[in-house]
């Protein structure tokens, strides 16, 4: 047995080697140069050994590989801007020779003349499934743990190692592009269907069958390396393609709004690729593979959705020398809409939980909620039945407060209304030992202020949930005036526990993420007043990357608490604190049209029974007199949508509110999908320039109003060149990630 850091290579009787790759004090595999690097030593190893019949590449973890380590092409654009500032010439060879490092490793193991055949026996992504497809044979596991995806169009890049090539020479090309363009996981069975594995057979037959195929004398050549080779369909000359690849570019245009050159360039790999020899075909991909990575896009997605989220995940901004906690037991007061799902994400990750309301009636219909969810996913094959009472089992309901004697760790959740959660602190405090920590999930009261009602201060934190809670990702964590390091440290091992994302965030009305969208909804409000069709705001928000567009988020968040939340700003703040003209649409939505939202299923939309779609309020054109849809300009529309936004989010850095620019850009679009191939607000603003975003801030305050003026931060950092990269460095003085 021949044994490499990250490698093991045993060859058996029959002259099969089996490499299985573990890396050590990892949880996944991954390729980092290293792995790249004994990767070629075992192909030279095998190729020279006379005694190697065939290769068996498997892993040792449960799953097999989630593909190239990210952090490695962050790092390589550090050093490809070093590189430029002494020989730009030099750099992009470099950069050419550092894209397709990956991609001709894999075309040696194609051509090294003996068989390989991948074992995927769990989760194959990226280059992992690329390298699979360069091995000659592909045995999978029949297990829901294995799914098998290209996926990096999601971080803005694409498949750069054969993916684009591979892929529609063994699957038709319109399920080629699909897979790719959309980073979709196929399970086991789906890829066998599209031809992109061979076998698909029981988990602990993995092995032993992809020898199978080698002894069964599997050629050691690709179907593409073999004369008179026939792409499937016939290639990009047949009819079928003639309706497919005009029409491609503009699928993708509707689907992403021309916004992420990484899912284009794998059309133009494709197109281009299919009509030429094989090895041709790879240079062009490195090609393209080499432009895409030096797109803004690709820098941004791969720092905020890659590198920061799994920075914040890790805990980057927890405070160090606090003891991890253990969680014995969470308690959650208030099994209402937001508690009942508080405490299903809880129990989901093995912690008791207590679950709190008035009454027993009132916390067992909060536990209903969680029985429901356990049904739907028992239904769907996402659980089993034990999974699912074992989780269930770890729900307590009760209005006995006494309960939360031993939790580490209580959640409340009751009426936004001082008075009842200043009554439930008391309560809470009177049972809860001192070393328990309390968490608000209040979206709209200041935490300093409720602090102000316990006896201590230190102890007490905001976690502010999205809803859905099963669905959303990030999490707020609000630090009031007193929140201690304890509070800190453990709302950020819960947040942990339960596999979401956090983001750090000082006190202020609307925290980080509710700041951001009540702009990005207002500017919809400016636009419907300046007579704006509704249609046409809608579709620019769309086409601008967001997911949702304003209206239509308008209508889940409810009409009605837009109103309660507007009103409450004017009794606090002053008149001055909402428009005028936007108060008077909102009364008119909610008290002359009943018009609250998706919940009584008019809001700005009408929502008829299903499977009828939801379609705009006809009558909204009624309210202000309409622009015609050819003297509204959709790119300023687009303009004002996402500048409002990242203005506001600049603002939260001024004020000190959000301290650190990865929670800015991993909050914007985890809390609200903020278009994440700019890679978040402030690597929107980063992106353009700041000089730039200055200017357009400009241009549109002179149309739009001096909501759009740029602040003292921004033109300072415009005069001096800076970035909020570079002058909140998130990686200076005592904030390294972790
Ligand atoms: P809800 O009305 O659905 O639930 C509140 C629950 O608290 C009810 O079940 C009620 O019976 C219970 N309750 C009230 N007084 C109580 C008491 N004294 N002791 C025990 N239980 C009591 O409200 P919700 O939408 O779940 O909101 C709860 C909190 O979460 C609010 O602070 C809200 O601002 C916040 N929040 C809501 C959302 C959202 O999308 N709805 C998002 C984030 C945060």
């Amino acid at each position: 047995m021949s044994t490499y850091k990250n490698f093991t290579v045993e060859t058996d009787a029959d002259g099969i080697a089996l490499v299985t790759w573990d890396m050590p004090e990892k949880s996944m595999n991954v390729f980092t140069m290293e792995v790249m690097d004994e990767i070629e030593q075992i192909v030279d190893a095998t190729v020279a050994d006379s005694a190697v019949k065939g290769v068996v590449f498997t892993s040792g973890k449960s799953s097999f590989s989630g593909g190239a380590d990210l952090t490695m092409i962050k790092s390589m654009f550090s050093m490809l801007e070093e590189e430029k500032a002494k020989d730009p010439a030099s750099a992009a060879k470099k950069l050419f020779d550092a894209a397709g490092r990956m991609s001709w490793l894999w075309r040696k193991i194609e051509t090294n003349g003996k068989p390989w055949v991948s074992a995927i026996n769990g989760t194959c992504m990226g280059g992992a499934f690329e390298l699979s497809l360069a091995c000659h044979g592909r045995v999978a596991a029949n297990s829901k743990s294995v799914k098998i995806a290209l996926p990096e169009v999601k971080v803005g890049i694409f498949p750069g190692a054969g993916g684009t090539q591979r892929v529609p020479r063994l699957a038709n090309a319109q399920d080629a592009l699909q897979m790719m363009t959309t980073g979709q996981s196929l399970t086991a069975q789906r890829a066998k269907a599209m031809g992109l594995v061979h076998q698909v057979v029981e988990p602990a037959e993995l092995v032993n069958a992809a020898k199978q195929m080698i002894k069964d004398g599997l050629k050691p050549v690709a179907p593409w390396d073999e004369k008179g080779f026939k792409v499937p369909g016939g290639g990009v000359w047949t009819p079928a393609a003639a309706q497919l690849f005009p029409a491609a570019p503009a699928i993708l245009r509707r689907e992403t709004g021309g916004n992420y050159p990484g899912a284009l360039a794998i059309l133009k790999c494709v197109y281009e690729g299919l009509q030429l020899p094989f090895d041709t075909a790879l240079k062009v991909e490195q090609r393209y593979f080499t432009e895409i990575l030096q797109t803004t896009e690709a820098f941004s997605m791969i720092r905020s959705l890659f590198v920061s989220m799994q920075e914040l995940g890790k805990g980057a901004r927890r405070p160090a020398g606090v003891p991890k906690t253990e969680f014995k037991k969470v308690g959650v007061v208030g099994a209402g809409f937001m508690g009942a799902s508080i405490a299903y994400v809880t129990a989901a990750a093995g912690i008791p939980v207590t679950l709190i309301d008035r009454d027993q009636e009132a916390a067992d219909k909060g536990k209903a909620v969680s029985e429901k969810l356990v049904a739907d996913s028992i239904g769907k094959g996402r659980m089993t039945k034990e999974e699912g009472e074992k989780l269930l089992a770890l729900i307590t309901p009760t209005p006995d407060y006494s309960a939360l004697s031993d939790a580490s760790l209580v959640v409340e959740a009751v009426f936004e209304d001082r008075a009842v959660k200043k009554a439930v602190i008391q309560q809470v405090e009177a049972v809860i030992p001192e070393t328990t920590i309390f968490a608000s999930n209040t979206s709209t009261l200041p935490i300093t202020g409720l602090a102000g009602n316990s006896k201590r201060p230190d102890q007490f934190i905001g976690v502010h949930f999205f809803s859905p809670v099963e669905k959303m990702m990030l999490t707020e964590v609000i630090l009031g005036e007193k929140s201690g390091d304890k509070a800190l440290a453990t709302a950020l091992d819960y947040v942990a526990a339960i596999k979401k994302t956090p983001i750090v965030v000082n006190d202020t009305r609307g925290f980080y993420v509710n700041r951001c969208v009540f702009r990005y909804i207002n500017e919809a409000y400016d636009m419907l007043i300046e007579g704006v069709p509704a249609a046409m705001i809608e579709n620019a928000a769309k086409m601008a990357g967001m997911p949702v567009g304003p209206l239509s988020l308008n209508d889940e968040v409810a009409v009605d608490l837009s109103q309660k939340i507007m009103k409450a700003s004017i009794a606090d703040l002053g008149p001055n604190a909402v428009k005028v003209e936007h108060m008077a649409l909102i009364d008119q939505m909610v008290d002359v049209f009943d018009r609250r939202g998706r919940k009584n299923a008019k809001g700005f939309y009408e929502y008829p029974p299903k499977p009828a779609k939801k379609f705009l309020w006809p009558e909204l054109k009624t309210l202000y007199p309409q622009k015609k849809a050819e003297d509204v300009d959709v790119n300023t529309l687009k303009q004002r949508l996402l500048v409002t936004i990242a203005l506001e989010a600049a603002r939260t850095m001024e004020e000190g509110i959000v301290t650190d620019p990865r929670e800015a850009d991993v909050g914007s679009i985890l809390g609200f999908g903020f278009a994440p191939y700019t890679g978040g607000t402030l690597s929107y603003i980063d992106g353009m320039g700041v000089k730039k975003f200055v200017e357009l801030c400009e241009k549109l305050a002179a149309k739009y109003g001096d909501h759009f003026k740029p602040t003292e931060l921004l033109k300072d950092m415009a005069a001096k060149g800076e970035t909020f990269y570079g002058r909140f460095d998130p990686y200076g003085e005592g904030k390294k990630a972790a």
